[in-house]
């Protein structure tokens, strides 16, 4: 089914033709617990990095939960925290070449996935990507729902869910 035919949005109640296969999070949900007027302080944010109180290492990543009917996988942008040492293999420039050989990384998700029990803690695997590409996750086996999305697929009518949340912020 092509993504781009009309569906219907049950927020406005209208028709959309646009379907956004993807939602990331800006910064891990850490730094938004930060007071604003202290974040210029204690927390470094870059768009793939941050760094919390010199003590906590987060990376920016691709989530993707396959959708069958579409073909196409709609992709989470999420954070995870990890250990320092695997924060400063991840962003090592001299370690880009070959980058996508290296082993996977190992991380807790720290982003709360909507619609979803709480996601924060999942394990997941990083598997590095070329350069300014967001290393690939996979979720470690665990018995929650995203997990269970992840292997098997979602429904498009899952993904217009989202959609209809995406596209109308705080509805
Ligand atoms: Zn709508």
């Amino acid at each position: 089914m092509p993504a781009t035919e009309p569906w219907y949005c049950r927020v406005c109640g209208g028709f959309h033709e646009e379907l956004p296969m993807a939602f990331g999070a800006e910064a891990p949900d850490a730094y938004y617990e930060i007071p604003p007027d202290e974040r210029g302080a204690r927390a470094k944010l870059g768009p793939d990095r941050c760094i919390l109180d010199g003590a906590r290492w987060f990376v920016k990543l691709s989530l993707e939960v396959p959708v069958p009917e579409d073909g196409r996988p709609f992709v989470w942008g999420l954070w995870a925290e990890v250990e320092q040492s695997a924060f400063e293999r991840a962003h090592d420039p001299a370690h880009t070449a070959g980058h996508e050989s290296a082993p996977p990384e190992f991380g807790a998700l720290a982003t709360r996935v909507p619609g979803y029990e709480e996601t924060r803690g999942l394990k997941v695997r990083l598997y590095p990507r070329p350069f300014r590409q967001f290393p690939l996750a996979r979720l470690e086996p665990a018995a929650h729902a995203l997990v269970e999305d992840q292997l098997r697929g979602i429904p498009l009518a899952r993904v217009r869910e989202y959609a209809a949340l995406l596209l109308h912020p705080g509805a």
